[in-house]
């Protein structure tokens, strides 16, 4: 069947049983603990009718899942909001630069690269934030389109670039800064407040 969007276009999916999976990819989506979320990343022009939902319906989901082109949904809203609509870059719907990680501070998932992998920074979790401020704001309910912190993605960004450096022939180093990242669940929508998620805390 055909979703409709918030600007009207169409798109394959069909709603489940479970208001939470996402109607386009069917993987489970992320709750949206507040509705300013929505307000702050899509374009202007869906103003009038995002305000004219959110003032109806609270609970809207997240899908962070790459290349599927649902951001935002609702299922008793009847409604999916895709990319297009959306003027902000989701970085978990991207694999190609710019690829947004941190969007309080504004860090891209490449800045973190380079100083791990190309300029081999940093002998301490505190060293990669310093070099690349990347978990040091406090916004992320706003800035972030998800809503929530951006911990999960960054720590992924910062693992991955281990991981080559590790290649590179630094493994027993690698593998102790690997040791200070708190485990706070890949993939798994992180429940903590937002004012103080990106708060570092190592093991
Ligand atoms: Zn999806």
């Amino acid at each position: 069947m055909a979703l409709g969007t918030l600007s009207g276009l169409t798109l394959e999916g069909t709603w489940r049983e479970d208001p939470t999976v996402c109607p386009h990819c069917g993987r489970a989506a992320w709750p949206v603990p507040q509705n300013i979320t929505l307000i702050s990343h899509v374009r202007e022009a869906e103003w009038p009718r995002v305000k004219a939902l959110t003032d109806r319906f609270k609970g809207f989901r997240f899908c962070p899942h790459l290349r599927c082109p649902v951001v935002y949904f609702h299922r008793d809203a009847d409604l999916v909001v895709v990319e297009a609509e959306v003027r902000t870059r989701v970085g978990y719907k991207v694999d190609a630069p710019p690829i947004p990680v941190c969007y309080c501070i504004g860090v891209l998932a490449e800045t973190i690269r380079e100083e791990i992998v190309v300029k081999g920074c940093c002998d301490s979790l505190q060293d990669i934030q310093r070099y690349t401020g990347a978990r040091t704001g406090k916004w992320c309910h706003i800035t972030n389109p998800s809503g929530r912190c951006c911990g999960p993605m960054v720590q992924r960004v910062i693992e991955a670039a281990l991981r080559e450096r590790v290649e590179a022939g630094l493994a027993e180093e690698a593998r102790r800064l690997a040791e200070q990242i708190p485990a706070d669940g890949v993939g798994e929508a992180p429940d903590i407040p937002a004012d103080t998620c990106c708060r570092l805390t190592g093991r």
